[in-house]
Parts: structure tokens; C-alpha cells; sequence
């Protein structure tokens, strides 16, 4: 698929407007450029909000929720069916066009669509599982029951990495629940938000469902992202994005006493003991750090590998970095797109310069690309490093393909290691002997939100509480 078709399936060719409520309004912020890190091209021109158009938006929002919080959850569950079926009949563009804004190869992207699609599934039968527990009074004459209330509006603010997936996670649950929902999508990735409201408002229009329900604003930080983090009519802020980002919203949604799920950074580790079976590693190790060019927030970034077997480890990992094919994304046989712009090209180098200072050292990759495609200076290849427990960098999390290798004696030194970072997302261990499984698992083990046993740190399926510990922020969606 061309990269016109796919702006035209949308109709997204010409000045698009930022704001929905289920109608397009017309916005006065600023203009935000849309730019392919596939070949550094401008893709589209979006007019964005300023606060009044905000204003606009949370007022209608509020308007909506008392009309939808009275809708029955079952019926809410079926427009959520039908959001599901329509994103069914355009998963093959959604997903191409979330490759050619963000750069995810076209597995991906589409992979992103089939979780949208899975959690309207998931959404629809929780319509009819709204349940509550019921008890036995200790006053004669009295039962007492618990429920669910919807809450009003939520703000659901997400990042560039999972431009689309992750918003579908928060409002199909949200919906179904009877809230109304404001969407402030990452400025990197407008245009996928732009075409997910417009598959969205096929159905809404359908069903006449109010304007309000839905809502989507793009804008910059002061403008929109600080009105809604600071606003009381909005009682819940869903957020994913790094840990800065979220240690911000956290504190700013706590001082007006509102609720947070913050979805923040990762530092995935895995362990490698004596007795995994390698060939399984490697490709649990190559599909976990370099897929999405190692922008996942599960990416595979550390690999804490028995001392015996470091060498071993490295030499087939180098082997398999040299096969990866890197190039355009939309390109049915490429395994690599580029990192999402130049600026995160630059983070990557500046955090390989300081990596080396701070007593590191690279054994593969790490270059920037350059000729042919690669002139859009977007494109990287993926880097392999051997670091020992300690150095500061290794416990930030680099939005990069960057893996260090640390060495490691003892499964008790291993899981110092693993768990000495700040950041608690997702891990795996790689091993035959039970004991060892079972200790990474228990609560001696991986000290984050998810652990896995001979499978990678990448992904989430719906239906399984994903989610970190630590300075992930402890949300759990999906
Ligand atoms: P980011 O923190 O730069 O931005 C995330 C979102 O927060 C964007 O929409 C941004 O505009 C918004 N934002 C930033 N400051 C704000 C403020 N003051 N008020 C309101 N909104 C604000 O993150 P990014 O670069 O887009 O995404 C990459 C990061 O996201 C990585 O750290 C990655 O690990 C993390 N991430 C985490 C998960 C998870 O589920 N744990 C999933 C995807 C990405």
C-alpha cells in the first residue's frame, strides 16, 4: 500500500482538524506538521486546539455522560461490538498508516489494530459482567449489595509508540462502563488518532449516539495536557508515556485528590541461566530488542546471562543483529523501520557516548545509516553492549534499540541485578530447572508487574491485568 492511499482511504489529504466530540469542530490552536520517519516527509497539516476548544470539548463531554451513564451497559456493549467490526474492515490501513506515522513495521501495526479489535471483544462481554458482590446485613430487614458507578469523563493522554492500541485498552473499558471519554493522543502521531475517531463516528452517527461520548483533542502540553491533568471535572487521567511524564501527571491528578493508571517506562530484563535453551533465547532476545526498533515500552533492554555462557550468548546474538533487515517499514520482508525521529536518533548516540565514558563497551551496531532511504538520518542499526551491574545508564530506560549483556554467577546475584533498576515493567527467565522458575516467580523473584518463563518481555493480551511495578507507575489495563 502507497502512502497516498492510505491517506486518502482516510481522507486525511489537506488541513485536518484536531478536535472531534463525534462532530468535527473548528479549532484555533496552533498548526502541528505530521512528518513519516520513513522518509522524513510531511504527511499532513493539523489544525490543533488551544484551551477554549478544550473547554468546548470537557463541557460537552459532561453534557454526554449523564445522558450515557443511563444507557443500558448492554447496549453500551453493543456500539462497542460494532467499533470492534469496523476496525475489522480497515485494520489493513489503520495498521498502515500507524507504520507510516510512527515507523513500526506493517506486522505491527497491524498487530496494534487486532489488540483495538480484541479489547472491543473483551469490553463487550464485561457490558454484561458488571457484577457485585451481595452480603448478609448484621441489621435485621437489611441486604447490602456493592456496584459500579461510571465516574464522568476520563482523560486518557497516550505516546507515540502505541498510537492507537492503547487508547482502544482504556475507552472501550471506559464506555462500556458508562463514561464518556477525552483523548489526547501523542503530537507525534496525530493522523492515526484522526482516522481512528473517523472509523469511530461511522458507528456513533449510526447508533445516534450523542456528541460527547467520544472525544478527541490534539494539542500541545500547556494547552490541552495541562488543562486536563489540572481539571476537577475530569476524575480519572489515564496516562501512558515515560516516567517523567508521569511522575508530573501523578503528582498534578493527586493534588486535586483525582485518580490516576499511569502506564509508564520499562528496563525489561531477562535472565539467562546455565541450563536455557539458547537458540529459544536468541530468538525471544532478537524479536524482544529490536522489534518496533526497540521503542516498546516492553522492549527487551538488559540480558543478565550466566557468566559461562556470556560468550556464547553474544557470538549468536552478533550473528543474528548482522541478518536483521533494516528499511522501510511498509516493505513486507523488513524486520526494522526507523526510530520514530531524529531527535530520538540523537538520544541513542548521546546515550552510547556516555555509555562508553561511564566504563561500557559496545561489541555490535550502533551506527546511524546513511544513503538511500537512510538519508531521512532516521534509520539505526540495533546495538549489542557489554556492561557490568552498576554502570548508571543501564538503569534508565534509552527509547532505543540498545541491549546490554551483564554476567552474572549465582541466581541470587542475578535477580539483584535484574531487580536493581528503578523501572519494574515486564522479564522473563530462560531456563529448564523448575526451581529456578518458580524462584524468579515468587515473590523472592522478578519484582515487576509481569514475568514470564521461556518467552520474551514483549506484549500484552488482552484479558491479562499489563502493568508495572516501581516507577511504571503500578497501572494495570487491558
Ligand atoms: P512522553 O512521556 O513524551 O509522552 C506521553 C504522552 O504524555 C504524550 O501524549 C504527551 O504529549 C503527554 N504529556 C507529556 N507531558 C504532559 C503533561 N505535562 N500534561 C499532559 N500530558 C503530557 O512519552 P512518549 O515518548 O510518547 O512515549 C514513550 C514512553 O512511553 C516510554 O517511556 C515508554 O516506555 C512509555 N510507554 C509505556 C507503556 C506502558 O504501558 N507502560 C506503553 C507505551 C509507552
Amino acid at each position: 500500500m502507497q502512502m497516498k492511499n492510505i491517506l486518502e482511504k482516510f481522507d486525511l489529504i489537506g488541513n485536518q482538524s484536531g478536535v472531534s466530540t463525534g462532530d468535527w469542530l473548528t479549532c484555533r490552536g496552533e498548526m502541528l506538521n505530521s512528518i513519516s520517519p520513513i522518509d522524513n516527509q510531511l504527511i499532513g497539516n493539523i489544525r490543533t486546539a488551544n484551551r477554549e476548544d478544550y473547554e468546548d470539548v470537557i463541557q460537552k463531554a459532561e453534557t454526554a455522560f449523564t445522558e450515557w451513564q443511563m444507557v443500558p451497559a448492554p447496549k453500551r456493549g453493543e456500539i462497542v461490538r460494532q467499533m470492534g467490526l469496523a476496525l475489522r474492515e480497515y485494520k489493513a490501513e489503520l495498521g498502515a498508516l500507524v507504520t507510516l506515522e510512527m515507523g513500526k513495521i506493517k506486522a505491527e501495526g497491524e498487530g496494534e489494530v487486532q489488540e483495538m479489535i480484541d479489547i472491543c471483544d473483551f469490553a463487550v462481554g464485561q457490558s454484561r459482567m458488571l457484577y457485585g458482590l451481595t452480603m448478609h446485613s448484621e441489621r435485621p430487614g437489611h441486604r447490602m449489595y456493592e456496584q459500579w458507578h461510571p465516574l464522568g469523563p476520563v482523560g486518557v493522554i497516550t505516546a507515540f509508540n502505541f498510537p492507537v492500541a492503547v487508547w482502544a485498552w482504556n475507552a472501550m473499558i471506559a464506555l462500556i462502563a458508562g463514561n464518556t471519554v477525552i483523548w489526547k493522543p501523542s503530537s507525534k502521531t496525530p493522523l492515526t488518532a484522526i482516522a481512528t475517531m473517523k472509523i469511530m463516528e461511522s458507528v456513533l452517527k449510526k447508533n445516534k449516539v450523542p456528541a460527547g461520548v467520544l472525544n478527541l483533542v490534539i494539542g500541545n502540553r500547556e494547552q490541552v495536557g495541562e488543562s486536563m491533568i489540572n481539571d476537577r471535572r475530569l476524575p480519572l487521567i489515564s496516562a501512558t508515556g515515560s516516567v517523567p511524564m508521569g511522575r508530573h501527571i501523578g503528582q498534578t491528578v493527586a493534588a486535586r485528590l483525582g485518580k490516576t493508571i499511569l502506564e509508564l517506562g520499562g528496563n525489561n530484563g531477562i535472565v539467562v541461566t546455565p541450563e536455557a535453551d539458547l537458540d529459544l533465547v536468541t530468538r525471544a532476545i532478537l524479536f524482544g530488542a529490536i522489534g518496533t526498533a526497540g521503542q516498546r515500552c516492553t522492549t527487551t533492554r538488559r540480558i543478565i546471562v550466566e557468566d559461562k555462557r556470556f560468550d556464547e550468548l553474544s557470538e549468536r546474538l552478533i550473528a543474528a543483529y548482522k541478518q536483521v533487515p533494516i528499511g522501510n517499514p511498509l516493505d513486507d520482508n523488513i524486520l526494522m523501520g526507523p526510530l520514530v525521529d531524529r531527535e530520538a536518533v540523537q538520544t541513542m548516540q548521546k546515550a552510547l557516548e556516555r555509555f562508553k565514558t561511564e566504563g561500557g563497551f559496545p561489541l555490535y551496531g550502533g551506527e546511524v545509516l546513511t544513503g538511500g532511504i537512510y538519508e531521512s538520518g532516521t534509520y539505526v542499526t540495533p546495538c549489542i553492549c557489554a556492561a557490568k551491574p552498576g554502570i548508571p545508564i543501564v538503569s534508565e530506560e534509552t527509547f532505543a534499540p540498545i541491549l546490554y549483556l551483564i554476567a552474572y554467577k549465582g541466581l541470587d546475584q542475578a535477580i539483584e541485578i535484574h531487580n536493581q533498576v528503578p523501572q519494574g515493567l515486564s522479564s522473563a527467565i530462560f531456563t529448564q530447572n523448575l526451581t529456578e522458575a518458580e524462584s524468579f516467580l515468587s515473590h523472592q523473584g522478578s519484582d515487576c508487574g509481569i514475568a514470564n518463563v521461556n518467552i520474551g518481555t514483549s506484549g500484552a493480551e488482552i484479558g491479562g491485568a499489563f502493568g508495572g511495578e516501581k516507577e511504571t507507575g503500578g497501572g494495570r489495563e487491558s
